[in-house]
């Protein structure tokens, strides 16, 4: 495989309107400049992808079929794994272990799951009244807006394409204009496994450039959108024009609760994680921490302890398990952050400062504040970054409260010994995602989404199924 910087159209490689650069956040150096799709080839793309759902070649390919191409997808995705995930992490600064061990082999797995999938979408036979048979038709919905963020770029990419693949879509993807690079590679790679040209088209370039011409445009049937929540509006309110069908799956400021009688040493690992995997740029990133107030200062003192240890490093570095924030805006925006939890008196326990590998990249270090308020902008708003909020709690009352205090939804962790506890916890929390005594755990057959103002609708599992189909209802008349 090669770096591919032009956009990916009817399985052709073409020129886009505009180019844009994408920059290794650890180095500060461009990597490549990238075609952008304009209105004109986001057409272009919606056409490719029409004309290729409605070919008797896709629409009436037998569904073993489908779910070969699928299987065979991830397999050449496995086959080119170590260059993927070196192009991930150029690209987007995370940390070498994170895309080669964890973000490449989950799209490997998905590709295969929702392969298992493709040959047992059915409907129902329901019994109705009077001399009829009425049973319902599980239909692909036709051609899917897939927009994904630059956090996990390939995996999140592959939340939404493999079930609409697996469900008879035709898709246009459009990757983060910071972290365009993997998608195009499995543009081509969609190709090569068998996909009829133009089923996967990917579009890079701007949100409001080639996002909003996607989501304006009325042959694109639905968007399945991964952002923030202050876009995921945009793209609802965008979205009403043309009335097309919308899944968001949007941020989070999620609690990691830690009662007294917590395994604390596994908690105080759990919360580390939670926060610093990904550098914090992660949706479900455990970034509000709860601790009862009996352990807290024991607590602290631990996880303090450990947050210090993590020194960012050069992400190719295989040891290395904190990368480079994603582009010089959001290192200015974390920073902005850190600089507004000390001016709101929070006390900060480690980390806070900016920083450079040989003297380049956009690094922040691990940052604990501790004595956090709930009217803070650190406990109340995403910070998409290597920051963790820490503040005390009561009792499981005070605890389900607190984790509730806020316009997301979309996880929660809970660390206790106390079975019973662990499950009101779990039932009080409004998230789409409960982790009890672990963090962070994903699995392609599991659903994730979100509650409240993270989103609504469900990537992976057996419910993305209800994403990318829509139900016909067939009456038939027995007499
Ligand atoms: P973002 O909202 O800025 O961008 C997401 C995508 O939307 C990008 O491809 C961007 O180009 C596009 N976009 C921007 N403006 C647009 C517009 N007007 N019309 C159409 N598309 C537009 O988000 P980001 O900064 O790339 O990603 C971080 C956010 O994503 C965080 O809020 C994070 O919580 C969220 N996220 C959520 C999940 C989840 O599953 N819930 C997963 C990962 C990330």
């Amino acid at each position: 495989m090669e770096l591919r910087t032009r956009l990916w159209i009817g399985g052709e490689w073409v020129d886009g309107s505009d180019r844009f650069p994408t920059v290794n956040p650890a180095t500060e150096e461009v990597i490549a400049e990238i075609e952008e799709a304009g209105p004109e080839e986001v057409d272009a793309a919606v056409r490719s992808a029409r004309e290729a759902f409605e070919d008797p070649a896709w629409r009436d390919m037998d569904p073993h079929r489908r779910a070969a191409l699928l299987w065979r997808l991830a397999d050449l995705v496995e086959e080119n794994l170590s260059f993927i995930a070196e192009i991930e992490t150029r690209d987007n600064g995370k940390p070498s272990f994170e895309s080669a061990k964890v973000d490449l082999p989950f799209v490997v797995a998905n590709f295969r799951y929702f392969a298992g999938w493709a040959d047992k979408l059915s409907g129902d036979v329901i019994p109705v009244s009077g001399p009829f048979l009425n049973y319902t038709l599980r239909e692909p919905i036709g051609v899917i807006g897939a927009i994904v963020p630059w956090n996990f770029p390939l995996n999140i990419a592959s939340w939404k394409l493999a079930p609409a693949l697996a469900c008879g879509n035709a898709v246009i993807l459009k990757p983060a204009e910071e972290t365009p690079l993997t998608a195009l590679l499995l543009g081509e790679l969609a190709l090569e496994a068998g996909f009829p040209p133009g089923i996967v088209n990917v579009i890079p370039g701007r949100g409001p450039v080639t996002g909003q011409a996607m989501v304006e445009h009325p042959g694109i049937d639905k968007i399945a959108f991964t952002g923030s929540t202050e876009t995921g509006r945009i793209v609802m309110r965008t979205a009403a024009g043309s009335l097309k069908k919308v899944s968001l799956e949007l941020g989070g400021k999620s609690p990691n609760v830690v009662f007294a009688d917590a395994d604390l040493e596994a908690a105080a690992r759990g919360v580390t994680t939670g926060i610093f995997y990904g550098k914090g740029e992660v949706c479900a990133a455990g970034s509000r921490l709860l601790v009862q107030s009996s352990v807290k200062d024991e607590f602290m003192e631990r996880l303090t302890e450990r947050a210090a240890s993590m020194t960012v490093g050069d992400p190719t570095h295989p040891k290395t398990r904190l990368g480079a924030i994603v582009s010089r805006e959001q290192h200015q925006r974390v920073l902005s952050y850190i600089e507004a939890g000390i001016s709101e008196g929070a006390t900060l326990r480690t980390g806070g400062r900016p920083a450079t590998v040989d003297g380049r990249g956009y690094f922040v270090e691990a940052t604990v504040f501790d004595d956090v308020s709930p009217d803070m902008k650190i406990a109340r708003e995403e910070i998409f970054g290597p920051v963790l909020a820490s503040m005390a709690f009561e009792d499981l009352d005070d605890a389900v409260e607190q984790a509730n205090r806020t316009i997301y939804g979309l996880a929660a962790g809970v660390w206790t010994r106390d079975v019973g506890q662990a499950h009101r916890f779990a039932r009080g929390v409004r998230a789409g995602t409960v982790w009890v005594n672990t963090y962070n755990r994903y699995d392609p057959a599991s659903p994730f989404g979100g509650f409240k103002q993270s989103g609504f609708g469900r990537d992976l599992g057996e419910r993305a199924l209800e994403e990318y189909t829509q139900i016909k209802s067939v009456w038939v008349a027995l007499d």
